[in-house]
């Protein structure tokens, strides 16, 4: 089976700055990895659109998305301590959630998509960019997904730091529920146990250096525990790599075999629901491509 692989040329045009880890070549290097020929047989390469405004207002004020744009018009500059917008950041980030719409799309069609997004999106909040994201772009295809019939939707975050803007942005709102497993504590201080919106957020909390058999364990039993009595229309992944061992910005201890054996399982309790993964975060460039070749492979 093939799975298609979403993105957009524009995603590697953002730059956040001399030495930021959240750099151009790691996009670059995920997609070298899933052009790799011993890949050609399981993915198909798919050309998003860039977001259009409505689908960005389902989740961000005009406001907050005008001052981005204008930002970006005057040559960008600082939004907090680590998220800095450069000339073409705001093209690079519409193009980065039109590829999360696009692997919505692409997944209800096939029943697994990749979307490969940069920037990543799981620290934006509906009106402030922070932790190198600026749009939500899980919660933009969330409401998507929405929009398209799928009704109740399930977001699993495995990236090593905790989802605080898709948290704040669905923890209100029962039709979606939010797994994230994360360490804790630590970037961005938020995804206690017990932060648990309307019944709808199930937060992992968990130290670093653990077994790696016990980070499966925890997410998928947290994923479980998400689908008592209750049945997603669609899964959305935040597809997060920095949850790999040997990741400078994290201390997890998962293999990129790990990863695409919780994929396999959330396939497998998703029934007949799509399965559709989008990029977060992952700073080595080795272990972003390793981590997204075994995801292709699990989706495919
Ligand atoms: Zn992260």
């Amino acid at each position: 089976m093939t799975m298609d692989v979403v993105w957009h040329p524009a995603c590697r045009l953002h730059q956040a700055g001399a030495g930021h880890p959240e750099r151009p070549e790691r996009i670059a290097a995920v997609w070298e990895a899933l052009r790799a020929p011993a890949l050609a047989a399981v993915v198909e390469w798919v050309e998003a659109a860039p977001a259009p405004r409505e689908a960005l207002e389902r989740v961000h004020p005009p406001r907050y998305l005008d001052a981005l744009e204008a930002l970006a018009t005057r040559g960008g500059g600082p939004l907090d301590a680590d998220t800095f917008m450069g000339p073409r950041t705001w093209e690079a980030a519409l193009a980065s959630a039109g590829v999360a719409l696009g692997a919505v799309e692409r997944g209800i069609a096939r029943g697994t998509a990749f979307g490969t997004t940069r920037p990543p999106g799981h620290h934006a909040l509906a009106d402030r960019a922070m932790g190198f994201c600026f749009l939500s772009n899980v919660a933009i295809a969330a409401r998507h997904a929405q929009q398209l019939g799928k009704a109740q939707v399930l977001i699993v975050d495995w990236d090593v730091h905790h989802g605080n803007g898709t948290q704040a942005i669905v923890e209100q709102d029962a039709s979606v529920r939010f797994v994230s497993m994360h360490q804790y504590p630590w970037y961005p201080g938020t995804g206690a146990a017990d932060e648990r919106g309307v019944g709808n957020v199930f937060n992992v909390p968990r130290p670093p250096g653990l077994p790696r058999a016990v980070y499966v364990h925890d997410l998928l039993a947290a994923v479980d525990a998400a689908l008592d009595g209750w049945r997603p229309d669609i899964v959305l992944v935040s597809a997060g790599f920095d949850s790999l061992a040997g990741d400078p910005l994290g201390g997890f201890t998962l293999e990129p075999e790990d990863l695409a054996h919780c994929a396999t399982e959330l396939r497998r309790r998703a029934g007949r629901a799509p399965v559709v993964a989008m990029l977060e975060g992952g700073y080595r460039l080795d272990l972003l491509a390793a981590g997204a070749v075994a995801l292709a492979r699990a989706l495919a």
